[in-house]
Order: structure tokens, then C-alpha cells, then sequence
């Protein structure tokens, strides 16, 4: 077996994780540390794509904000995520019918389709090289699956979805990923791909074009609430009108409040050397993004320099695993046996926040303290939507932004020690109800 993967590198160091992404950065930033006192309109904690989509749809609309991101700008799940960018907001909007009536569900199922178009917008108007592909198949291992699929379907359907969907069978799924291990899916020309830490990257340009003040390597530590809110880092402090946190499942307790709502679950990835145009066409002809709708679920995709990118693992522990690649590469196998000699160039991971009820939190913690986080594994777009709704409730519109502040979230027992093995316990219950 020819195998030749980097040295084992913590997965979470001050930098950037030594991941594919940071390898083909566009640009490295280089923002300053906070030093001294700053006053604007908004301060946004987080740099990852709810803070900076939250950023930049404020500067669009004449505010001054400062953004205070603890390490590098993308460092978190934003530049470490498996690039897919799926249609949808949460996981059936449906259940949360009595939060928020009938037409709150429907204006859910319509932002998960705004959110998408959002970054497309984004990518055109701010010229962002991001490698952004449409292209995106559900795929199916067993009966029951293929049969929610087909519910998606339906209700897409139902709601005017405006792009080519198709259901694929065992033969059809094969055109698009040539896996012995489907039994079907569904192709979604309406979602897709795109390189995610130069998207965020982008988008912090972009916004710092309009006047966005960003600060690397400034962790927020205190919190002062009260009619000017104001946000303490080691050398500096921002005074705000509105407070925007944004620091999801690596904010720890900064404001318990939310923290005990949000849960940091590991997600991982290897990336194969680049495949020969040969080899993977044969695997993935169309170069789309691929899912399956398991609850430990794989997602895959080509990279621009045709390396698969392969995820999955979901691990509830809190801790890294010592060794991602010896974990996912079996895992990769069984859906590619053709990929036995091809060597690994890259692993990593991150943590993705993870909510009781899955569905994003986004709401308002005092009149001028606003929060989005626990997107789960499916936040490229939802951050997005996040951003847009915060910037919409900021400039005086609450509508959108009040049917996810009408969500009810659960905080986690067991405190900020137990709540991450207590949740593991649960998940494995899911897992095995899967399996049997
Ligand atoms: C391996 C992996 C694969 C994934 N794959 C996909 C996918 O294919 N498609 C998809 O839709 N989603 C995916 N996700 C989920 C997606 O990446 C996240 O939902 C999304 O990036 C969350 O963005 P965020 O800005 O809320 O959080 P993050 O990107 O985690 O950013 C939070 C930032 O806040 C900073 N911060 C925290 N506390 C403070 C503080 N006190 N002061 C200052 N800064 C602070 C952190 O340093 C961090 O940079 C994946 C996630 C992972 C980890």
C-alpha cells in the first residue's frame, strides 16, 4: 500500500489547520491585534463566516463595525469545512410548526434556499475565487433513505424550487458517483461546492473595502452589557452600540447563556494527492458534491485541483482522534475501492456547534446582544442567512429574525464538563437504531 501522509499535526493549533484549504489560500491576512479603545456601531465576536457575512451585510448598509477574531480570520469550522454548499436551513422546519406557525415554517424553507443564492451573490458581486461549482447529489444506502429522499423531493417540489432537481436510481446515481454503494439519490443542480476559506477570506476583503475593522489574535474576554455594550481583549477594548457574537462551538462560556446551548462535535477530513483527470472521472464524472443521508454521514467532492476531499466521522467526545487519516480512509475505501493506492496529502478536523433540536440559534440575548450559532454540519449557507437576518433585526426590520428568535433551545444537562459526553451517549443510541 503506497501511503505517504504528512506527519500527525495537532488539529488545533493558533494557526490555521494544516489542511488542504490552507494550502491554496488566495491571500494570507495580516490584521492588526486590538490595541487601545475603539467605538463603533456594531462589534462582531467571531471571524468566521457568521462573523464576517454578519460584517460585511452591515457595512453594505453604512454601519461601522469592528470584527474581533481570536486567531487567524476562517479559522474555525469556516475554513475547515467540507466546502458544500446545500440548499436548507436546520433539520425539518416542520417540527417547530407550533414555535412558529405555518408561515414561519415556510419562510424557513425559503431562506434555505435564499442562503444559497446569498453566497452565489456574494461570490459574482465581489468577484471572490472561491472555485464555487453548482452541482450536488443526495445519496442513498438503504430503503429507508432513499424514501426521505424522495420526500425532499416532493417538498421541493411543492415549494417552486428553482433548479433542475432529479431522482436517480442505483444505474442514474452512478453517473455522478460511481460508488457500488448507493442504491439511488437525488441531484440538486441548485447546490453545490466552493473552496470555503477563501470564500470567507473574500468576503472579509470585501467588506473590509467598506470600512469593516478587523483584529486577528484578539480573543473577546469580558463582556460589559448595558446601553453601550463593551467587549474587553488583552490590550484593548470596542464600545458598541450592538453586540453581534458569532464565536459558535469555539466560544466556550464567554456568555454561558448560550454557551450551554451549543455543543463543540468533532468533523474530519482527509485529501488525496490530485487524481489523474482519468481516475476521477471515473469517479465523480461531474464533479459534484456528494452527501449521504446517514446520521454519520460521508460528504465528498472534488477539489479544483481534482484532490477528493473526504469527510465524515462525527466524534462527540470533544477530543481530537490522534490519527483522522487511519479513521477516514477505510471509510473512503468503501466507497472508492479505486482509490487503494492513492496517497493522503492532508487530514484535519474542526468543531461544528451542534444545538438539541438542530435547527441554528439565532436570537437576541439583551435589547443590544445578538448571537447565531449550532449550524451543525450544514452551515456554509446557513451562516450566511444568519448574517443577513442580524443585519436586517439591526437596521430595524424583525421580521425574518423574529421566526428564529421563536425557537426554543434547549441548554444541555450536565454543565460544561459532562455535556459532551452525555451527548455522545446519546448520538451512539441514534447510531445504533441505524444500523439495526
Ligand atoms: C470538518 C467540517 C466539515 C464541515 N462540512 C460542512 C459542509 O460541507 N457544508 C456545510 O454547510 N457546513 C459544513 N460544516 C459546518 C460549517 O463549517 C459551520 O457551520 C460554519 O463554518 C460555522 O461558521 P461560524 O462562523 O459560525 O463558526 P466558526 O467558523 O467556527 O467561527 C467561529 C470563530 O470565532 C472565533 N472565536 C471564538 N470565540 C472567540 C472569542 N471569544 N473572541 C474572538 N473570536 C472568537 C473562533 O476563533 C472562530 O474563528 C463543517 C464543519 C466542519 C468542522
Amino acid at each position: 500500500m503506497k501511503q505517504k501522509a504528512k506527519p500527525k499535526a495537532p488539529v488545533h493549533t493558533e494557526a490555521h489547520a494544516d489542511s488542504y484549504y490552507a494550502a491554496s489560500l488566495n491571500f494570507v491576512t495580516d490584521y492588526p491585534e486590538l490595541e487601545g479603545s475603539l467605538t463603533v456601531d456594531i462589534c462582531v465576536v467571531g471571524g468566521g463566516f457568521s462573523g464576517v457575512a454578519t460584517a460585511l451585510e452591515l457595512a453594505e448598509r453604512g454601519f461601522r463595525v469592528a470584527v474581533l477574531e481570536a486567531r487567524k480570520m476562517g479559522w474555525g469550522a469556516t475554513g475547515r469545512n467540507g466546502g458544500q454548499l446545500i440548499r436548507g436551513i436546520g433539520e425539518e422546519p416542520e417540527q417547530f410548526r407550533n414555535q412558529v406557525g405555518s408561515d414561519g415554517v415556510e419562510a424557513i424553507h425559503q431562506m434555505g434556499f435564499e442562503a444559497v443564492e446569498l453566497v452565489r451573490e456574494r461570490v459574482r458581486k465581489y468577484d471572490i475565487q472561491c472555485d464555487l461549482k453548482m452541482g450536488y447529489v443526495d445519496a442513498a444506502i438503504k430503503p429507508k433513505q432513499m424514501n426521505d429522499i424522495c420526500d425532499d423531493y416532493e417538498s421541493l417540489q411543492k415549494r417552486n424550487y428553482a433548479h433542475e432537481l432529479q431522482l436517480l436510481s442505483k444505474d442514474e446515481i452512478k453517473k455522478y458517483v460511481n460508488s457500488d454503494r448507493y442504491m439511488g439519490g437525488m441531484l440538486d443542480m441548485g447546490s453545490g461546492h466552493l473552496h470555503p476559506l477563501n470564500l470567507c477570506l473574500g468576503e472579509a476583503r470585501a467588506a473590509e473595502a467598506l470600512g469593516v475593522q478587523f483584529f486577528e489574535h484578539s480573543p473577546a474576554l469580558k463582556i460589559h452589557k448595558g446601553d453601550l455594550p463593551r467587549v474587553e481583549t488583552s490590550k484593548g477594548s470596542v464600545t458598541c452600540q450592538f453586540l453581534v457574537l458569532a464565536g459558535n462551538a469555539y466560544m466556550g462560556d464567554l456568555e454561558p447563556k448560550i454557551g450551554g446551548k451549543v455543543l463543540p462535535a468533532g468533523s474530519y477530513m482527509i485529501a488525496t494527492e490530485p487524481l489523474e483527470e482519468k481516475l476521477w472521472k471515473s469517479l465523480i464524472p461531474q464533479d459534484t458534491a456528494i452527501c449521504d443521508v446517514s446520521i454519520a454521514l460521508d460528504y465528498f467532492r472534488l477539489s479544483a485541483d481534482k484532490r477528493l476531499l473526504f469527510g465524515g466521522m462525527c466524534n462527540y467526545s470533544g477530543r481530537d482522534p490522534r490519527d483522522i487519516m487511519a479513521s477516514l480512509r477505510p471509510k473512503m475505501l468503501r466507497v472508492f475501492p479505486q482509490l487503494e493506492s492513492v496517497s493522503i496529502d492532508y487530514q484535519w478536523g474542526g468543531m461544528i456547534g451542534i444545538g438539541a433540536n438542530r435547527m441554528p440559534q439565532i436570537g437576541r440575548l439583551e435589547s443590544n446582544i445578538y448571537f447565531a450559532q449550532a449550524y451543525a454540519g450544514h452551515g456554509v449557507n446557513a451562516t450566511h442567512m444568519a448574517g443577513r437576518v442580524l443585519a436586517e433585526v439591526i437596521s430595524g426590520q424583525a421580521e425574518r429574525f423574529d421566526v428564529f428568535a421563536n425557537i426554543r433551545h434547549m441548554t444541555f444537562p450536565g454543565g460544561r464538563y459532562f455535556r459532551s459526553p452525555l451527548l455522545a451517549l446519546g448520538m451512539l443510541w441514534y447510531r445504533l437504531k441505524e444500523v439495526v
